[in-house]
């Protein structure tokens, strides 16, 4: 005999044909999804206000499936990892990032990633496979408490970062994000306050625009030269600049949004002249912000950060030609819990302290 479903798969109208097949009014379907998105029960006889008869259904006819937390680290700086089990035992991370003002959630989309960047622990993971909305969703209604004990109050910001590639999982990336933003039913966050990051995959891109544009988009370009692009990050044989250059300049028509571009500062690879004129001639297109990452170790890579001084010239150099930069601060490498280092390890021995230079 197969499983039952995990209720978490269904939509509200799936709930609500199962609940008149049942015989039930279709109020109940809005409160057993209150029960499962709002309030994240994890049994499904905490649906306190529905009658036993029902709960009872409930229970022959479905599983209510969770993330389960696996370990957890608190990194010198604040930040928190979470590793968290699926029930096919893949392990997922999510991290929790306080500042001043702000408490993000950096969460993941995939359980490894097929897309091999060369700078990237997650990349030498390999794919295991795509999350499924409620995964992604559970990641972020997990951190979100967190926030709510650690801080009192809800996170603020919601970055999608972590590990794998958002567009190769478009759908249910999509309804993750639905249902984080919703109001009535969901954890009524704002959709500007969310970001996806990507390698840049123009058809996911195109969709973005279309069906989501109000979230933020990132690109992680890292190099805006093709050739050495594609050394970098083999993805790019397949996705030209070129095509992703069109992509965004339909995004920007389309939201007319500013799109953040990512660009980890690799000592002695990305750093020269040649690469900031790249960089500038590269965000021509498009109104942009720049975020300058610090390159955070992984091990088996042989990339190092650059420094001080050539980071402090390619902020000079853009800024010259009237772009935004920001250059970021790494956070929780401690603890691998930084960009990039999420692969199920956890800790390395990163001894990589940026200073931060903001623009
Ligand atoms: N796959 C998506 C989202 C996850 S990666 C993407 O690539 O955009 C999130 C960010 O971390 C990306 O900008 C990625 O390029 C960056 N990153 C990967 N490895 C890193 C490293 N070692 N140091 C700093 N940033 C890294
Ligand atoms: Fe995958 Fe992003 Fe890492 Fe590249 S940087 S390997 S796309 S997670």
């Amino acid at each position: 005999m197969s499983q039952p479903a995990n209720i978490k798969s269904l939509s509200l109208s799936e709930i609500i044909s199962w609940c008149k097949l049942h015989g039930h009014p279709s109020y109940r379907a809005g409160q057993i999804y209150e029960w499962i998105w709002q309030k994240g029960i994890t049994a499904f006889d905490e649906m306190k206000n529905l009658p036993l008869a029902l709960r009872q259904q409930l229970e022959e006819d479905f599983i209510l499936e969770q993330l389960r937390l696996d370990t957890h680290q608190l990194s010198s700086d604040g930040t928190e990892k979470f590793s968290f089990i699926t029930a096919s035992n893949d392990i997922v991370e999510g991290v929790l990032i306080p500042s001043e003002d702000r408490a993000t959630a950096c969460i993941s989309t995939q359980a490894g990633c097929a897309l091999g960047c060369k700078f990237c622990a997650t990349g030498q993971l390999g794919f295991q496979r795509n999350l499924m909305a409620w995964e992604i969703y559970d990641q972020v209604f997990y951190i979100n408490n967190i926030s709510l004990q650690r801080f009192g109050h809800k996170l603020s910001n919601i970055v999608y970062m972590g590990m794998g590639e958002p567009f190769l999982n478009f759908d249910a990336v999509k309804e993750s994000i639905l249902r984080i933003t919703d109001m009535e039913k969901g954890l009524g966050m704002s959709p500007q306050r969310i970001t996806v990051s990507t390698v840049g995959i123009p058809e996911g891109v195109r969709r973005f625009a279309d069906e989501l544009p109000t979230i933020q988009l990132a690109l992680s370009l890292h190099i805006a030269h093709q050739q050495r692009r594609e050394e970098l990050m083999p993805v790019a044989k397949k996705y030209t600049l070129e095509d992703i250059t069109n992509a965004l300049i339909y995004y920007h028509e389309k939201t007319n949004g500013r799109i953040i571009i990512e660009y980890i500062l690799l000592g002695g690879y990305n750093d020269t002249e040649r690469d900031m004129q790249d960089l500038a001639r590269f965000c021509k297109s498009f109104p942009v912000k720049i975020n300058l990452i610090p390159y955070n170790k992984v091990s088996g890579s042989a990339f190092s950060g650059a420094n001080n001084e050539k980071t402090r010239t390619f902020i000079r150099f853009l800024k010259d030609r009237n772009l935004v930069v920001n250059a970021r601060k790494s956070r929780g490498s401690d603890i691998a819990a930084a960009c990039g280092q999420l692969a199920r390890k956890n800790v390395t021995n990163n001894t990589n302290n940026e200073e931060e230079h903001q623009s």
